[in-house]
């Protein structure tokens, strides 16, 4: 009985403890040359420079387009990240260091094979710790299929930022990433070599001639 009744306060005791709000989830996204690094980058220096704020960066440990432990902007500016393959205790790690913000850069790719771990339940555990979480990544591949884990977190997600590049046949702002090769997976990394940004209509129809009615009303 004496074990009983320790077991019902220690529970009781634990529903006493004050819990700590719930974190705060963005989802920053959009097509290649959007400019959802840098703006990645402009919350990153916020949260560290002008809040003071302890934060994590990740990225997956295949991207090395610029720098291995580093996100970069096209227009320079730049934050340490850690190349992560597999999460291990990093969720216990983050809470105990008193972490305010952790950020996952290309979050569409953290899955496998590139990525050791459930990202989803990983970002649940953060946010229900008080952990504000800011995702960003491609919304969408180049055939226009949504990425499941951009599309997963912009619905659950207390903001979404969804950036707009500029059309590089007709200047309008797009929505789309352009394959030029217009072949090959799903995944396959590349810069303006590979890809463009595009509007929906340039998209889907690459040499399409830009009449005034073809925009009527988009
Ligand atoms: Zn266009």
């Amino acid at each position: 009985m004496a074990e009983a009744r320790e077991t019902v306060s220690t529970s009781e005791a634990a529903r006493q403890q004050p819990k700590p709000p719930y974190g705060h989830l963005s989802v920053v996204c959009g097509p290649m040359f959007a400019g959802k690094t840098t703006e990645t980058l402009k919350r990153i220096l916020w949260a560290k420079n002008g809040r003071g704020q302890e934060i994590r960066v990740y990225k997956p440990a295949f991207d090395q387009r610029y720098a291995r432990l580093q996100i970069v902007s096209h227009e320079g500016l730049a934050a340490d990240a850690e190349a992560v393959h597999d999460w291990d205790d990093r969720t216990v790690a983050i809470i105990e260091a008193g972490v305010a913000v952790v950020f996952f850069d290309e979050v569409q790719f953290f899955e496998t094979p590139n990525f050791n771990g459930d990202i989803l339940l990983i970002i649940e555990d953060l946010l229900s710790a008080g952990v504000d979480v800011v995702c960003s990544g491609l919304d969408m591949d180049w055939q226009g299929k949504p990425f499941p884990i951009i599309a997963h977190m912009a619905a659950k997600a207390d903001e979404v930022h969804k950036l707009r590049g500029v059309c590089t046949v007709c200047g309008r702002p797009s929505t789309k990433t352009y394959k030029k090769t217009g072949s090959g997976g799903q995944i396959e990394i590349g810069g303006s070599e590979l890809y463009e940004s595009r509007c929906t209509i340039h998209w889907a129809v690459p040499d399409l001639e830009l009449t005034p009615d073809l925009f009527h009303g988009r």
